[in-house]
């Protein structure tokens, strides 16, 4: 051929070459975690541009814009071409590239503002106390119906009435309200030209529902479609997918269901299980060879989701020499545990790992913050993946306010934040000059004027001049990073250091945010990033020192697709892994299981389970804790049992434990 030959053959195998090779049509590849799934979608792209498709042809859908980045450039090793042209990226990253170029169809101005799911709640929440239903006077709270509303919202094609008898049936009455709050969210969104998460994938769809041309230049541009992690797409994804492949049916998706951890967000593998209804005539493979882990991992992984019922059945098989057995590390309380976390992280670098080896998952945020603590005290650099979305603290969304006005003067959000900053001002005064600002023909010309000033005690009226001029020189500049320095240096600073504790380690944060919008050459590209980062705070936007020298701490969810070799998981214990509110129904159990399964399938070499046995509570009290389901119903051959001795991490049982890499046999 003109392209010449590639050799695949080396690096994938049978299967998996197959899946590379392949030369169209519809291909469904079902497999477990670490069999190579993603490897063999990357392969199949290289083939692809190796074979003369046109890059800017191709679409990659993946679970977050970074994985897709290292595809990518994993594919340039390959074959030795730019990749850039390749339109990769997640559901929401997509989206939003195709809506500035066709929104205007649906009346979407190309300058739409992103709205975060912190900002779309906010926004939620005024809609709620504006509908004025007495929510709070009965028995239902507020953020009961925030969650029945954005359970509709999410990406679900359900109905509200059908959303709220399956799952919120305690506000079937209200639903009358409810619906006035969607209303009244709609319109504000509308007027305001803001989309939230959920609006840029239901746009998406409806615009190649609604717009037949559109539906058929998208759906010819893009010849080849791969999506990785398919088990957790939703619906709208789902049927975004099937029309864009409708035309040629080049559409290549893998997934897992056991690793289907999304149900939350609306997903389930039912795109999975319906696939091959919808194409027939797909292809369907399986890959069976785990290439990740030591044996003793994935055996203790098959037989802990083998307790699902709802799932389809898998032979998995380990290729790894043998290596240690996953190790149960019970904890007297989590003091301890974090404690032998960071005590056993600086044994393993004794031992020759690297920092970047490590990684601690757990099922919720809040579960590690004794283990950041920790380390802080130790000295042990670490990277939070996921936890404290760096867009979403506070002083990051001040900041990003000033650029949102200048982007949108529409968005009220942002408006009523800075104004909240002034002295003297509090939210009435704020909405009050909101309110005369937005009634303008031009919003923004009347922010200067002195009626606008006069709205304002006089004690304050200094201060927002300052403010007013400010914005008026901001809007001089068209570089993020300039106006993000400009705002630092003529308010923001002083701000901080009078309202924040850590003023300097924030500042550090806005400079690296300034740092960050450099690359930038206006606002509106910065802040569509900004607000798509924060979807999956995994996603390490700010340039950050390298990842390389860190432990990495994650919530389970956001390690999907990630391995490492030494993976510790903590917080063991009934009530907290599983957690809680996932004991009491059977589905929510096996989903909760599915996550320890995704936790457990990240580990390569050595995997560490702890336990903690007693809970400090806020009042002081100490509260026995039962070992987690997930492991006491699991043979004890599959584990070992390492002991502290009393009190402290120091380790009796583990001191010997083999370093060498397992690959070598032992
Ligand atoms: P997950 O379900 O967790 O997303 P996956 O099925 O996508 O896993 P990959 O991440 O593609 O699996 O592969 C897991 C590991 O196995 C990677 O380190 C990968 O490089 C390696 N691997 C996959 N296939 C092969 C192969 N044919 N030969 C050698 N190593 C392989
Ligand atoms: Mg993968």
């Amino acid at each position: 051929t003109a392209a010449g030959d590639i050799d695949f053959s080396a690096d994938l195998n049978r299967e998996q070459l197959a899946v590379a090779t392949a030369p169209g049509g519809p291909m469904l590849v079902i497999a477990g975690a670490g069999s190579g799934k993603t490897r063999a979608l990357t392969y199949r792209l290289a083939w692809l541009v190796h074979h003369g498709i046109d890059p800017s042809r191709i679409l990659l859908v993946t679970f977050t814009n970074r994985a897709a980045r290292e595809m990518l450039s994993r594919v340039e090793v390959l074959v030795k071409q730019k990749t850039r042209e390749i339109w990769g990226g997640t559901f929401h990253h997509i989206a939003n590239r195709i809506l500035r170029i066709h929104g205007t169809l649906l009346g979407i101005s190309p300058d739409f503002t992103i709205l975060d799911r912190e900002d779309a709640r906010d926004l939620l929440a005024s809609c709620v106390d504006e509908a004025g239903i007495d929510i709070r006077q009965r028995r239902f709270p507020h953020k009961g119906v925030l969650a029945a509303i954005s359970s509709f919202l999410q990406n679900t094609l359900e109905s509200l009435d059908d959303v709220l008898s399956k799952r919120y049936p305690m506000f079937v009455e209200e639903i009358v309200g409810i619906e006035k709050v969607l209303v009244l969210y709609t319109e504000k969104k509308r007027l305001r030209q803001l989309l939230d998460f959920d609006d840029l994938l239901s746009a998406w769809l409806r615009l190649m529902a609604e717009h037949e041309d559109v539906r058929d230049q998208l759906a010819r541009q893009f010849l080849h479609i791969l999506v990785d992690e398919y088990q957790d797409t939703n619906k709208i994804q789902g049927a975004i997918i099937d029309l864009l492949a409708a035309r040629h049916r080049n559409l290549t998706v893998v997934g897992d269901d056991s690793q289907s951890i999304y149900s939350f967000r609306g997903a389930n593998f039912e795109n999975i299980i319906t696939f091959k209804d919808r194409y027939p005539n797909a292809r369907e493979y399986k890959l069976e060879t785990n290439y990740r882990s030591v044996p003793e991992i994935l055996t203790l992984a098959n037989a802990s989701i083998a307790q699902n019922v709802r799932r389809l059945p898998k032979n998995l098989q380990a290729i790894r020499s043998s290596g240690l057995k996953p190790a149960i590390v019970p904890c007297h309380d989590h003091y301890t545990q974090s404690r032998f976390i960071a005590e056993y992280v600086l044994h393993l670098l004794d031992e020759g790992r690297t920092l970047a080896d490590i990684a601690v998952l757990y099922r919720s945020h809040w579960h590690s913050l004794e283990i950041q603590l920790e380390f802080q005290r130790r000295n042990i650099p670490f990277h939070i993946r996921g936890g404290l979305r760096f867009f979403e603290q506070a002083h990051m969304k001040d900041i990003l306010c000033y650029l949102r006005v200048m982007q949108n003067p529409a968005d009220e959000l942002a408006w009523l934040r800075l104004l909240k900053m002034l002295p003297r001002v509090g939210s009435a005064l704020s909405r009050r000059v909101w309110r005369h600002i937005s009634d303008s023909a031009d919003p923004v010309k009347e922010v200067f004027t002195v009626e606008t000033a006069s709205l304002l005690p006089v004690s304050a009226r200094p201060f927002y001049e300052d403010f007013a001029a400010l914005i008026r020189d901001a809007r001089e500049i068209d570089s993020p990073a300039e106006i993000i320095d400009l705002v630092l240096k003529r308010s923001y600073e002083d701000y901080l250091v009078s309202h924040y504790d850590g003023a300097s380690l924030r500042k550090e944060d806005i400079n690296g945010l300034a740092n960050f919008a450099s690359q930038y050459k206006n606002v509106e590209a910065f802040l569509a990033d900004v607000a798509l980062a924060g979807e999956f705070s995994g996603e390490n936007v700010v340039a950050g020192p390298d990842e390389q020298e860190f432990v990495i701490l994650s919530t389970v969810h956001q390690a999907k697709g990630l391995e490492w070799p030494i993976v510790f998981i903590p917080w063991l214990s009934d009530g907290r892994f599983p957690s809680d509110m996932a004991m009491n129904r059977k589905e929510e159990l096996e989903e909760e299981r599915r996550v320890f399964h995704v936790a457990v399938t990240r580990a390569r070499d050595e995997l560490y389970l702890i336990v903690p046995e007693i809970y400090r509570n806020r009042g002081g009290n100490l509260v026995m804790m039962k070992p987690s389901r997930f492991l006491t119903e699991l043979s004890r051959e599959l584990t070992e049992q390492m002991e502290l001795e009393e009190g402290l991490p120091h380790l009796i049982g583990g001191d010997d434990r083999n370093l060498l890499p397992s690959d070598g046999g032992m």
